[in-house]
């Protein structure tokens, strides 16, 4: 029999929906409770960050700074001068936040509505916004676009990043449209990362908005599973297109310590990062600074966070590939599945037959694995093909990630054959 299933016969697809029924009806007399529906780190990463809390806390920052005390609005200079190594930014343009890149985000996108962005109209006054969703993304990108009441435009990602003839026809033509969410290394969930000249595209590229806003979202940009991927430098390409101001680029140490306890950091144009502090002055007297100082503790400098990432990607490293190796022993060749083969990041994404991504998950629920649901990586949670699945192997255990990955698989061939027969 053909390995293909579009190429089967139907009395061979019943043949084989019978024994996938059976095989499924015996994970359901299992009764498992998995759970590949969380992009969070597992406890064993977390361990990794436990001289956190174990080390003696400092008070005092380089310069002398009590750091129990009120100030520092814009964060210590020590953090800002760690962010900026690691990142090739520089320092004086880098403002620390709180625990949360989202949080900062956020802030922004709020900024922008309220008070809008130099001398341009605030966007609460305007009487359409919309916003480019590059998809699969990340849902709560899309969920802070949607509660501020923009219009979502979905932009297909390809494998370098989001479909430039299509991102570069829109903002050229349409002054409504103010921005754009970029994930640019190890996108979520699919793991692109942006070519260079995507990256220069979107620097350079002509917007009808004087006022459009990259949110460049570099929530993975140290999180490599292998070799080092570079990007190519955004501040830089947008200096040179003559958009010093159109980028606002997030980053945080949520998954390189601890999610709940990390420290943010938001970067842009000093133009920028003056109306930043403006309103930020009003908001906050200031972020935790013990807790820059705890995290700088076991950081350090760039050096000591790449020795960090390498141990938390020896942790991911077994986890991707076994789904990896899954996904192909199970589903390579059977015409019912597509997905990337991610270097780093936190998640694989998978692509089913059309039609098939909800009767999937709802079948591995039914069996107990529990995956983020159907069209969660599309703006309103509406996937118009209904095929795009997040897998996230980085929160369970080696042994359940295997079992959950066994049933996801045949979960993804039952509700196809299912399709396919009826
Ligand atoms: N950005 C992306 C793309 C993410 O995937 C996540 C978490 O999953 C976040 C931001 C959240 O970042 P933070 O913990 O800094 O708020």
């Amino acid at each position: 029999m053909d390995r293909d299933f579009l190429k089967m016969s139907s009395g061979e697809l019943s043949i084989v929906r019978r024994e996938l029924e059976e095989r499924y009806a015996e994970f359901q007399a299992r009764k498992l409770k998995l759970n590949m529906a969380r992009g969070k780190p597992g406890a064993e990463q977390l361990d990794i960050s436990d001289a956190i809390l174990e080390s003696v806390n400092p008070k005092f920052a380089a310069d002398g700074t009590d750091c129990r005390n009120y100030g520092g609005l814009e964060g210590l200079p020590e953090m800002r001068q760690f962010f900026g190594e690691a990142l090739k930014i520089a320092p004086e343009n880098i403002i620390i936040g709180g625990n949360s890149s989202l949080n900062l985000m956020y802030d922004a996108m709020a900024r922008l509505m309220l008070f809008g962005t130099q001398g341009n109209t605030p966007w609460c006054k305007l009487p359409k916004v919309k916003f480019l969703c590059p998809s699969p993304g990340y849902d709560r990108h899309f969920a802070v676009t949607e509660e501020f009441g923009f219009e979502l435009i979905t932009v297909p990602m390809t494998g370098n990043g989001p479909d430039m003839e299509i991102v570069e026809t829109l903002v050229r033509e349409d002054d409504t449209i103010k921005g754009i969410w970029c994930v640019p290394l190890y996108s979520n969930p699919e793991g692109v990362v942006y070519s260079d000249e995507t990256v220069s595209r979107l620097a350079a590229m002509k917007c009808a908005a004087p006022d459009f806003r990259i949110f460049w979202d570099n929530a993975y940009g140290v999180h490599h599973l292998y070799e080092e991927i570079e990007l190519k430098d955004i501040f830089a390409e947008c200096a040179k297109a003559g958009n010093p101001d159109r980028v606002l680029y997030f980053f945080s140490t949520s998954k390189i310590t601890y999610p709940g306890a990390g420290v943010s950091m938001v970067a842009s144009s000093a133009a920028n990062c003056a109306e930043i502090l403006k309103h930020m002055t009003i908001q906050t007297i200031g972020h935790d600074k013990l807790n820059q100082l705890r995290t700088l503790q076991i950081l350090k400098d760039a050096e000591g966070l790449k020795a960090q990432m390498k141990k938390q990607a020896e942790l991911l490293r077994p986890k991707f590939e076994l789904v990896l190796r899954t996904l192909e022993k199970e589903l390579a060749g059977t015409g019912l599945a597509q997905w990337k083969n991610p270097k780093g990041g936190y998640f694989v994404a998978l692509d089913t037959m059309d039609g098939c991504a909800k009767e999937t998950i709802r079948l591995a629920k039914e069996a107990g694995v529990t995956m983020t649901g159907a069209g969660a990586t599309f703006p309103y949670k509406n996937d118009p093909r209904d095929r795009n699945i997040r897998i996230a192997p980085t929160f369970p255990p080696l042994e359940e990630l295997a079992v959950a990955m066994e049933l996801f698989c045949l979960c993804v061939k039952l509700a196809a054959v299912r399709k396919l027969m009826a």
